[in-house]
């Protein structure tokens, strides 16, 4: 085991629903196509640990140009939230990752959504004609590891996080906890455990896919999220997976106090004191 982890950059990598923002044919619905803020790729962190371990979380639609966008090299651990197409669809461009650093990259989520992904691109993993080398490991977390501070380990580094059952509609997603901070998309709600595990982060990235809407379902709006953070108590709230009903001057006019929405290549540090 490698030595502690004490701090971290995340880089926003998306902040957008799964279709983005603007949707296919230009569709802006009611942001503004000439704020900047307003380009929105699919979901998804990266966050560099440390100054050098480089974890991300999921590989959406957009993951090869959001990679590209942040001039970052190489991965070497990868979480995931769930298996919807928008936070899995640029799996295949680990690949390459992997060519060009010439390291598998592990990959880790519940056993669920690992089982779902080894199910769409299992030659990603294991190739039937053996021409050529997997170049990724899949790992599940155990099923106790819910909700509770577990301890990602490699010969180089440790770090402590905490990976949060989250409802998601009919289904269900993983937020990750590290630290003062969390990441919680594509959750429409929680179980009272899970809003207990993330109490005392500082700063919380939340899915706010329903702003401005009623049908909270599959994604929460604002006045959700509120009720939320009631119980969690983040001192700063940053709103993702926006629609395109969510125009970011406008958000950020109407937003409460320690409210914001999140925008592509937005920064966030964090440290990981202990865990309250
Ligand atoms: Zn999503």
């Amino acid at each position: 085991m490698g030595r502690s982890i004490s701090s971290g950059r995340v880089t926003v990598l998306g902040c957008g629903g799964s279709g983005g923002v603007p949707l296919i044919g230009n569709y802006w619905g009611l942001c503004d196509p000439h704020n900047p803020r307003n380009l929105r790729t699919r979901s998804s962190i990266h966050i560099m640990l440390d100054g050098f371990f480089s974890l991300q979380i999921d590989t959406g639609t957009d993951f090869r140009a959001q990679i590209n966008r942040e001039t970052l090299t190489y991965i070497d651990s990868v979480f995931f939230t769930h298996a919807h197409s928008d936070h899995v669809n640029g799996i295949d461009d680990l690949r390459y990752m992997a060519m060009i650093t010439q390291k598998i990259i592990p990959v880790y989520g519940h056993a669920a959504t690992i089982d779902e992904i080894r199910g769409r691109f299992l030659y990603l993993f294991e190739h039937k004609e053996k021409l050529y080398k997997p170049l990724l490991t899949s790992h599940a977390w155990e099923d106790n590891a819910y909700n509770q501070p577990q301890i990602h380990a490699t010969d180089d580094i440790n770090f402590t996080f905490t990976p949060i059952h989250q409802i998601h509609g009919n289904t269900f997603s993983i937020g990750y906890r590290f630290g003062n901070f969390a990441y919680s998309t594509d959750v429409s709600d929680f179980p009272l455990e899970s809003l207990n595990a993330l109490k005392g982060i500082d700063t919380w990235l939340v899915d706010c896919g329903q702003y401005g809407q009623d049908f909270i379902e599959v994604h929460p709006n604002l006045e959700r999220v509120m009720e939320w953070n009631d119980i969690v108590g983040a001192k700063r709230v940053i709103l993702t997976h926006l629609p395109v009903k969510a125009d970011y001057n406008a958000m950020s006019a109407s937003l409460p106090n320690h409210f914001e929405p999140a925008h592509d290549g937005q920064i966030i540090e964090i440290n990981f004191a202990p865990q309250s």
